[in-house]
């Protein structure tokens, strides 16, 4: 690409997508040929450093394969604004995809809000997820339905009366042979309705207790405070 001309029509202040267009190139090889040439679109930097780069026009450019890099040469745009626009976008470099590969499951890197770059699953319904936005939410969920249960159990043990940490107090099975499931980590996955029928047959104690029951030291009456 010839030099002066390309350096005219950066001076007449065309970008450099909009050269590409008219040579019928990628941006990313105007931007090469600029770059070349130790030409600056000049007044690409001072008067689009904080416009937008829209998505569609990202994309397109993710899709054809371009790194940050070449974005940044397509774009006339610096590294720092491209990775910026990348992630506010949620579009992740062919490059960075396929670092990725070797992920368990189908995954994928992408942009969490919450825990940055990222393993992703698809859902059922077809959207992307972060897998540990999605592990988050199900320890939440245990975690609001054990103190749903321990509320309706009376929030302490049933023999010492012990109440100060949730997580030393445990579902008792009073009648072994009645038991489903227990209240513990996968139990309390499922519904609320399951895991409170399943804690109506149960009795709250504290895990001193509950070890000193199993051990045959401590007893329950089968009629006692279990609902
Ligand atoms: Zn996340
Ligand atoms: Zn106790």
């Amino acid at each position: 690409m010839e030099e002066a001309w390309l350096r005219s029509q950066l001076e007449s202040g065309r970008s450099i997508e909009a050269i590409a267009r008219e040579v019928g190139k990628h941006p990313s090889t105007v931007g090469h040929w600029v770059r070349k040439h130790g030409l600056v679109s000049s007044h690409a930097e001072r008067h689009r450093s904080r416009e937008p780069i829209e998505r569609d026009q990202l994309e397109r450019l993710v899709e054809d394969g371009l790194t940050v890099e070449q974005l940044a040469a397509a774009l006339d745009r610096g590294h720092a604004t491209v990775r910026y626009w990348l992630k506010r976008h949620g579009l992740v470099t062919v490059r960075a995809r396929e670092l990725t590969r070797g992920l368990p499951g189908d995954g994928a890197l992408r942009f969490c809000r919450r825990h940055g770059y990222s393993a992703f699953v698809k859902t059922r319904d077809g959207h992307w997820r972060c897998k540990r936005c999605r592990v988050q939410a199900v320890s939440d969920r245990r975690r609001r339905v054990k103190q749903i249960l321990l509320e309706e159990a009376g929030g302490a043990c049933a023999l010492c009366g012990y109440n100060r940490y949730a997580g030393a107090l445990q579902f008792h099975h009073v009648d072994p042979e009645a038991k489903a499931f227990a209240l513990a980590d996968g139990g309390l996955a499922r519904s609320l309705q399951r895991a409170r029928s399943e804690a109506a047959k149960c009795v709250l104690v504290c895990a001193n207790c509950h070890a000193e029951i199993e051990a045959g030291l401590a007893t329950i009456a089968p009629t006692g405070p279990c609902r």
